[in-house]
């Protein structure tokens, strides 16, 4: 029973739920999400983008979607609108 030592915790379900996990969509050169092949030197606009797809395996469109490309400092205002909710 050799388990995977490179896998997350998360890896079987995304595997279920997308058909990779995000290893063994890096590794056939794949967006996670959206299944278009990826070329990492060429299809990121940054370092950071890049770093993304070596843990997430998400495309560099598909990271815009997940994290927001216009204003990444919304998820906190979404955050305090939670926390604030049940003042009554
Ligand atoms: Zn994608």
């Amino acid at each position: 029973m050799a388990q995977n030592e490179d896998e997350r915790p998360g890896d079987p379900f995304l595997r279920q739920m997308l058909g990779y996990s995000p290893k063994e969509a890096r590794a056939a050169g794949l967006c996670i999400v959206c299944k278009k092949s990826v070329n990492p030197k060429t299809d990121f606009k940054d370092e950071l983008s890049i770093r993304e797809y070596g843990i997430t395996a998400h495309c560099q469109s598909c990271q815009d979607k997940v994290f927001g490309a216009e204003e990444p400092q919304n998820s906190s205002t979404v955050f305090s609108t939670i926390l604030d909710g049940d003042d009554n």
